[in-house]
């Protein structure tokens, strides 16, 4: 039978929703179960209707970009999944000031740039995920991160619309207070006038070194833990000879020792016993404490956790 709430939210959004929607096609690794509804909302007085009545009724929402930093749960995502179409809310260009949309890919921010001879957005050519999602976790290279670019995003709660400022975001190493505010749906991105042939000749450069470093082809959520101040997360877990250490079909890449490749058929769990494992003998062995960039997402039973170390 359905649930109340399924049903009162089924007849109040207009865009498009599905119920029990598998959420591992969704995610880069391929794992995870469904979601109880997954929704894409028709334009923003659907997702502040969406939020006001998960708000009033205490059904959760999680905001969902391109699943390439995630990790949901065998049993799937209680509540509802929301994630934003590609051409959402209304794109603008005004000097060196790009509004542009949180649903849509990170390639849509560096072929935008370019063609208005902006210069600064080439890092982002080589990190998967939506823009919503590059904001929300600061992503980045040794090339740059979204700090560098990001002046404001505007934010979607249950009480409305509003942009809020790059300073008030916390935007740190892969974090930011983004997930906590509310859902983005936009973001504005101050790029520079370079050498557009040297930055498109750079950019080209970092992703042959990405294809031969890492394992692009294989179903991955890119790095797993942060990196320690001084040190990779990668050069530890190989110095703990876990490189290629598989638990049912997740395995530690042989490419590159700090991305989790699923082999077929993995489990969140197959690779919650990988990541702790990694995470006591690095501890055990090197007395250092391997933080995750992976979020977590879903219903994880008690005993499926990032164990306390
Ligand atoms: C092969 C590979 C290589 C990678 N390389 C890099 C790299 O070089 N640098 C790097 O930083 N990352 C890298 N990543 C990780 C990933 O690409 C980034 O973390 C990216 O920012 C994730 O974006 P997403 O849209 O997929 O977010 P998701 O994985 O869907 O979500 C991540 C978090 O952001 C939140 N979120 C997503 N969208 C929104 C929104 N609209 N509003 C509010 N919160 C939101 C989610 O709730 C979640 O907490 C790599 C991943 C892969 C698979």
């Amino acid at each position: 039978m359905t649930a109340p709430w399924l049903r009162e939210l089924g007849s109040l959004l207009r865009g498009e929703r599905t119920e029990g929607a598998p959420l591992a096609p969704r995610t880069s690794i391929r794992i995870g179960g469904p979601a109880d509804l997954l929704v894409r909302p028709a334009d923003a007085g659907d997702l502040v209707a969406l939020l006001a009545a998960c708000r009033r009724m205490g059904v959760p929402w999680f905001a969902l970009g391109g699943g390439a930093n995630l990790l949901v749960a065998d049993r799937g995502i209680r509540g509802a999944v929301v994630r934003l179409p590609p051409g959402f809310g209304e794109e603008s260009a005004r000097d060196d000031l790009l509004v542009l949309s949180a649903g849509a890919p990170s390639s849509h921010l560096v072929a935008t740039a370019q063609a208005a001879g902006f210069t600064g957005a080439e890092f982002a050519a080589g990190i998967p995920g939506t823009l919503g999602g590059l904001a929300a976790m600061n992503a980045g290279t040794r090339g740059g991160e979204m700090k560098d670019l990001l002046t404001r995003v505007e934010i979607a709660t249950a009480d409305g619309l509003g942009w809020v400022e790059a300073r008030d975001l916390s935007l740190g190493y892969r974090q930011s207070r983004i997930p906590a505010l509310g859902l983005c749906t936009r973001i504005e991105v101050r790029l520079g006038r370079g050498d557009l042939a040297a930055a498109r000749e750079a950019m080209r450069a970092d992703l042959a070194k990405r294809r031969a470093t890492q394992p692009l082809a294989e179903p991955t959520f890119g790095s797993t833990f942060r990196n320690p101040p001084g040190d990779h997360a990668g050069r530890l877990i190989e110095a703990v000879r876990l490189k290629g250490h598989a638990i049912g079909g997740a395995m530690w890449s042989t490419v590159h020792a700090n991305f989790v490749v699923n082999r077929g058929g993995a489990t969140a769990a197959d690779v919650l016993a990988l990541v702790n494992l990694a995470r006591s003998r690095v501890k055990a062995e090197h007395g250092v404490l391997l933080e995750p960039e992976v979020r977590l997402a879903g219903e994880f039973l008690a005993e499926e956790r990032i164990e306390a170390l």
